[in-house]
């Protein structure tokens, strides 16, 4: 399988389509999001430093995150096809990520853009909910992604939680970020010729469609190179 790279704003629905995808097609899905909140966890002081990055919504050093990245792709279950969302975010990390590759003697893959207008971002940063025990993503205010029960995971009973950086501050922090530094990849990947674009303003199950047949229509040079 190919590797795949999401990306989007934050709220787009990259953590949503990786986890459908890892289901569907049994990828590995590697978030330097959640590498660096399980970094933060550890409670030291590099952990200190990333939680305070995070919670701002500002992004953490380059020199960290592929780090972390290294480790992450260097396990055998990336052998196989992964997808990378959350990284690269910046013209810098992509180059890095470049040298990565060839260190690793690994494939760049395709890059998939989610488009999406500001608006629904919002609502869909502000009531994300996520499980404690499985990484399921829920969201209160969109009706096919509802837990059945309020603040409990539908597929392991986990307690659901929100995230520190899911408020209306943060995001208007990222959401700038990823404008001015994140959307030049759009043309750097474009001139590699590795780029598709998929609106995922429909929701998840039609983002889904949208990418498994762009997958398929793919099939040939995915399997080949
Ligand atoms: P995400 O889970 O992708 O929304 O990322 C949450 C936060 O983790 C970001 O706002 C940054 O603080 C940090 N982060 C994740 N990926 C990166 C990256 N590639 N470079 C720098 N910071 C990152």
């Amino acid at each position: 399988m190919k590797n795949l790279i999401l990306i989007a704003a934050p709220g787009a629905g990259k953590g949503t389509l990786a986890n459908d995808l890892k289901e569907k097609y049994h990828y590995v899905h590697i978030s330097t999001g959640d590498l660096l909140r399980e970094a933060a966890t550890k409670g030291d002081e590099l952990g200190k430093q990333i939680h305070e990055m995070q919670t701002k919504g500002m992004l953490v050093s380059d020199e960290i995150v592929v780090s972390a990245l290294k480790n992450r792709l260097m396990d055998p279950s990336c052998d196989n096809g992964y997808i990378l969302d959350g990284y690269p975010r910046t013209v810098k990390q992509a180059q890095m990520y470049d040298n990565l590759l060839k260190e690793l003697n690994k494939d760049l893959g395709i890059v998939i853009v989610l488009d999406i207008e500001k608006e629904l971002l919002i609502k869909r940063i502000t009531g994300r909910r996520l499980c404690h025990g499985c990484d399921a993503i829920y969201n209160i205010y969109n009706p096919e992604l509802t837990p059945k029960a309020p603040n409990t995971c539908d597929k392991c009973g986990g307690e659901l939680y929100q995230r520190s950086d899911d408020n209306l501050e943060s995001f208007e922090t990222r959401y700038n970020t990823y404008l001015e530094k994140t959307q030049p990849l759009i043309d750097y990947y474009n001139n590699k010729g590795c780029l598709y674009r998929i609106n995922s303003s429909s929701g998840s199950k039609e983002t889904l469609k949208q990418v498994v047949e762009l997958l398929n229509k793919l099939g040939d040079s995915i399997d080949k190179n």
